[in-house]
């Protein structure tokens, strides 16, 4: 049959049906041990009954009603956002692009009320910031740019970690500097700490806003509820989605006082962003991690995951790096990993890239010991049937 859906994703041969925790089954019935986690965004895992319980609940109560009319759980996830970060204010969408695109208005909207020319918007080489026409633009990947020129101006990149080449490009066009603390998509590459810390140093003497885009690494995946804690550094804006909803669909930008007064009525919108359903999930998903003591189980299944992964590396040769922070892992290889993850997944385990040669591990934010021992026992496996074959 002629298949109707745009062939934007080269899918895995498989069908992915149902849940249950870190466990997702196919349409033939078996089951996987499921560390792509929908890119990191199942941090609860599949089907926990909190969220059923919450989703069913307001699914019977409302789903939608519009950001003409107040929304009790659009305030409250608000509240519990700004208090847990540290910003003052949030504004709802529906994805990690649309987070970005406010985010990128927001500050060009702010330079723009001080009357002031700065409109540039600095990002770094290897960082993934979405797919719309300005986020792939920002993205420092020239392969999501080919054939949608004419790409719109006021970017800039520079590579990641080199304050030295981030203070030649500031100047007084400058409006922002944007950056991931842990690249995703484009690796698993840490910002390093004392860069961020410069980077921030940076931004207050020049006034330049500092803003992190923790799509991915937000909500937990790195052992802290934000990745920009591991630093103490704190951006003037922040964007979020993929975990925020734990697989319902919702993007956020907080930003502080000083910044978000740019944004007034009709300055930006979303029809869905922030809907009841949708913050619904997100409270359900922050008040999971409160109650489970996720943020620990992060680091503790972290830790146990790298060693093992270390352990490998030091028994083959073809790995040259083990890397990332709490459960947003990445090995790279020396060679391309397709054929390893296509092992892993006939034996049972989900896994992903980060670009050609490095594997990703985004397993649930409640993963247990017991299935990060599986994850490594058939990741090993797997390894050396490759490696006999
Ligand atoms: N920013 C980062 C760091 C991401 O990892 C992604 C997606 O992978 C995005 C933005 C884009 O998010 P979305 O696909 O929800 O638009």
């Amino acid at each position: 049959m002629h298949n109707h859906v745009m062939p934007t994703y080269a899918r895995f041969p498989l069908t992915l049906v149902s849940g249950k925790g870190s466990r997702a089954t196919d349409d033939q019935g078996r089951e996987y041990l499921d560390f792509v986690s929908g890119i990191a965004v199942n941090g609860l895992g599949h089907a926990h009954p909190a969220m059923v319980k919450a989703l069913c609940e307001q699914a019977g109560a409302m789903l939608h009603c519009s950001n003409l009319f107040h929304i009790p759980a659009q305030q409250q996830l608000a509240d519990r956002l700004c208090q847990l970060s540290g910003l003052d204010t949030a504004f709802f969408c529906n994805s990690g692009a649309e987070a970005n695109e406010a985010a990128i208005k927001l500050a060009r909207k702010f330079w723009f009320d001080k009357g002031a020319a700065r409109r540039t918007i600095i990002t770094a080489t290897q960082s993934f910031h979405g797919r719309t026409l300005q986020t792939l633009t920002a993205t420092g990947q020239d392969k999501v740019k080919i054939g949608f020129d004419p790409l719109p101006p006021g970017f800039e990149h520079v590579p990641l970690n080199d304050i030295a080449a981030l203070k030649a490009t500031v100047n007084d066009e400058t409006a922002a500097i944007l950056l991931e603390p842990l690249q995703g998509e484009g690796g698993v590459n840490e910002a390093a700490d004392d860069y961020l810390k410069a980077v921030r140093a940076l931004c207050d003497e020049t006034g330049i806003l500092m803003l992190l885009d923790e799509v991915q690494t937000g909500i937990g995946r790195t052992g802290e509820m934000f990745g920009f804690e591991h630093t103490g550094v704190v951006p003037d804006i922040l964007t979020l989605a993929k975990g925020l909803g734990g697989g319902v669909p919702i993007g956020a930008m907080l930003a502080n006082a000083n910044v978000a007064t740019a944004f007034g009525p009709g300055t930006h919108g979303s029809t869905f962003g922030g809907n009841p359903l949708s913050c619904t999930a997100a409270l359900t998903v922050l008040e999971v991690i409160k109650k489970e003591d996720l943020l620990a189980n992060v680091r503790e299944q972290g830790a146990r995951l790298r060693k093992g992964l270390q352990h490998l590396k030091d028994r083959n040769q073809r790995i040259v790096d083990v890397r990332g922070q709490g459960l947003l892992l990445g090995v790279a290889f020396e060679t391309e990993v397709a054929g390893i993850i296509e092992q892993c997944r006939s034996n049972g385990l989900l896994l992903l890239s980060a670009g050609p040669k490095v594997l990703r591990f985004l397993p649930p934010l409640n993963v247990t010991a017991e299935e990060i021992d599986e994850a490594l026992t058939i990741l090993s496996r797997s390894v050396a049937q490759l490696e006999a074959a």
